[in-house]
């Protein structure tokens, strides 16, 4: 009895260790055959924070994209996200209890230093508003949280609109400000990074879950990191990597090969299914 006691135990205490190695070949064994790679872009939500947005920057700059460029990253930033309990209350979603999250307005040279670096900022609304509070859900409440973000970015002209709803909740108000506005809404698949569970490993295996299972619609897999979370700012490097020995590719993000959900016609949509399961 103690015995095998003692060996579930060891086997138990086993299984990360070899699951978490590239070859894992018990895995591969029964596993279907690998289907094959796919292309996929880096997005970061909820910065810029110093010290930490930065990270994400200088690890980006060692990828490159297949043709050998650099490659570019979309960050979601928050214009000024609430920094007290109760202030976040009124704007954050009821189940959230972690409120460090960044602000443009107080770190405008860390806007400036994304920009220099090519990469694009994204509308993630002033306050990372959840749209879903009465006084956030009108269609005029959604205009406001935008416009008051460009106030506090000041973006350049001529640059693409990108605008990412906290949640990923894309009510028919939040797509029609943003038609009104001429936003592109950016979807994406998160990756746990933000999840009080989440771990280095599920992250990876979340991402590689998205990218071999998502029905493939011709066009690069969006991944949602968020560049103040440490899973993000202190393993990217090693998180790209794991990607890249399954096969996959990260391309430079580019707005004209998304797919716009402020586009269709479906008039209000429930969350995405994939981001339910990890919000943040
Ligand atoms: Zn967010």
């Amino acid at each position: 009895m103690i015995r095998t006691l003692l060996l579930t135990l060891a086997v138990l205490l086993a299984l990360p260790a070899q699951a978490d190695s590239a070859s894992a070949p018990a895995a591969s064994a029964t596993a279907a055959p690998a289907p094959a790679g796919r292309d996929f872009m880096l997005t970061f939500d909820d910065g810029p924070v110093p010290g930490e947005t930065e990270r994400v920057l200088a690890t980006l700059a060692q990828l490159h994209a297949p043709d050998g460029s650099p490659l570019k990253a979309a960050f979601f930033m928050v214009g000024d996200a609430p920094d007290n309990f109760f202030a976040g209350r009124k704007y954050y979603a009821p189940y959230e209890i972690w409120i460090h999250k960044g602000s443009a307005h107080a770190n405008p040279e860390l806007v400036a230093k994304v920009r220099a670096a090519g990469h694009f900022v994204g509308n993630h609304t002033a306050h990372h508003a959840w749209f879903r509070w009465p006084w956030l859900s009108s269609e005029d409440a959604v205009i406001g949280e935008l416009q008051r973000w460009e106030a506090e970015t000041n973006p350049p002209a001529g640059q693409p609109k990108l605008f990412r709803p906290p949640y990923l909740i894309e009510t028919h108000a939040v797509k029609a400000a943003a038609r009104k506005l001429g936003y592109q809404i950016v979807d994406g698949y998160t990756v746990g990074d933000a999840s009080p569970i989440g771990t280095l490993y599920s992250v990876k295996q979340n991402a590689l879950h998205y990218l071999q299972t998502a029905p493939d619609t011709g066009r690069p897999l969006v991944l949602i990191f968020h560049d103040i979370m440490p899973i993000t700012y202190e393993h990217l490097g090693e998180i790209v990597e794991f990607l890249q020995q399954h096969g996959m590719r990260p391309v430079s993000f580019d707005p004209t090969l998304l797919a716009d959900p402020a586009l269709d016609d479906q008039p209000d949509s429930a969350p995405p299914q994939h981001y339910l399961s990890n919000p943040g």
